[in-house]
């Protein structure tokens, strides 16, 4: 099998470039993102390899199929990217729906921690000998009630840190789990009760803009948000009327509604454009991160192998277990 990998960075290759080898298949990494533009890349390919920030829509896929492309391989969870519909009976989409859930979990918490009690801003203090702590008072999570929106498998590997932490667990899920010891309650419930919120759901039609001027009227003045999830979960115009109402004591963001093409690159050097992102980033109560939750060793090798597998299985004609389709999604 011949796979082209766009958007792919040297650390991607850490664990693809010998797992491919091992399974025989005669693999080409690109640094460009998959789009209309560099689509033709994937001329005399079996499969492609993409990424959270790369997109196939309809008329991609229908060039895909033209070029005899027989399947798209997700290196992430999320499909949010890809037109599922418009792929069926043409091209196999494949992802890689559970690697490390404590990855991402753990990721959140270090957000919140790091928010909450601003660890990192004490870093850039004292590397410059500025010893002052003043502006650095924080919240004791004891005891505290967190919110969590989405109890999948991060969602459970979060709330079994928050238990840690003795906080009281509040859970939204249009599909409650019973196995799990959490107060179910309705969005705007969880909303109104929280002290954290962490947002662990996929981006739907459902549950875009979750996050927004009505559901943050709902929350708490002082309302910690943490989302490593999905960008656009959080209306980003209202999340800045928020802060500026002082509504938020923390937010932490490992995701955001416009990351493509800024995520994940050095833009240190340019003029960002993008007047949301700089006013994000202009709060000092805010932490953004380029969408790494996902990024420990254990997480980036169990994709690498669960996408050769997904690849395996397609060669071989045997069930495609991770397969995304319309009507199952
Ligand atoms: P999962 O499928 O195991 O769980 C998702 C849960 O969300 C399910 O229980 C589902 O019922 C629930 N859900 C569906 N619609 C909902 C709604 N309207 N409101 C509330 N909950 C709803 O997925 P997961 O593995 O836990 O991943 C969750 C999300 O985390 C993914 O969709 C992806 O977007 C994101 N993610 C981010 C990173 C990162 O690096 N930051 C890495 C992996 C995954």
């Amino acid at each position: 099998m011949k796979i082209m990998f766009y958007n792919t960075k040297p650390y991607d290759r850490y664990w693809f470039e010998p797992m491919a080898k091992d399974y025989g298949f005669e693999v080409h990494f690109v640094e460009m993102q998959c789009d209309e533009e560099t689509l033709f890349l994937a001329k005399g390919y079996d499969a492609i390899c993409i990424f959270v920030n790369d997109y196939v829509d309809a008329a991609m896929t229908e060039l895909l199929y033209e070029m005899g492309v027989k399947a798209i391989l997700l290196r992430c969870a999320g499909y949010n990217n890809v037109d599922i519909k418009a792929a069926e009976g043409k091209i196999h989409i494949l992802r890689v729906p559970n690697y490390s859930p404590e990855a991402v979990a753990e990721f959140s918490m270090a957000l919140l921690l790091t928010v909450n009690r601003f660890t990192h801003r004490a870093y850039a203090r004292t590397r410059d000998y500025n010893m002052n702590i003043n502006g650095f008072m924080g919240t004791d999570l004891f005891k505290k009630t967190a919110g969590v929106v989405g109890t999948g498998k991060i969602g459970q590997a979060m709330i079994r840190i928050l238990k840690g932490f003795q906080m009281k667990i509040v859970a939204y899920d249009p599909y409650p789990n019973p196995a799990l010891d959490v107060t179910y309650v309705s969005l705007e419930e969880l909303m109104k009760q929280s002290d954290i919120i962490s947002l662990h759901c996929p981006l739907t039609d459902d549950t875009r803009h979750l996050v927004n001027q009505k559901t943050i009227g709902l929350m708490k003045k002082g309302v910690y948000l943490v989302n490593t999830s999905r960008g656009a979960l959080i209306d980003t115009e209202a999340l800045i009327d928020g802060l500026l109402e002082k509504k938020f004591a923390g937010v932490g963001l490992d995701v955001y509604e416009e990351e493509e093409g800024v995520f994940y690159e050095d833009r240190s050097n340019e003029i960002i454009k993008d007047e949301n992102l700089v006013r994000l980033t202009s709060f000092p109560n805010v932490l953004i991160t380029s969408h790494m939750g996902f990024f420990t060793k254990e997480a980036t090798r169990a994709i690498a192998q669960i996408t050769l597998e997904n690849a395996y299985a397609l060669e071989m004609g045997n069930p495609l277990v991770n397969e995304v389709l319309p009507d199952r999604d």
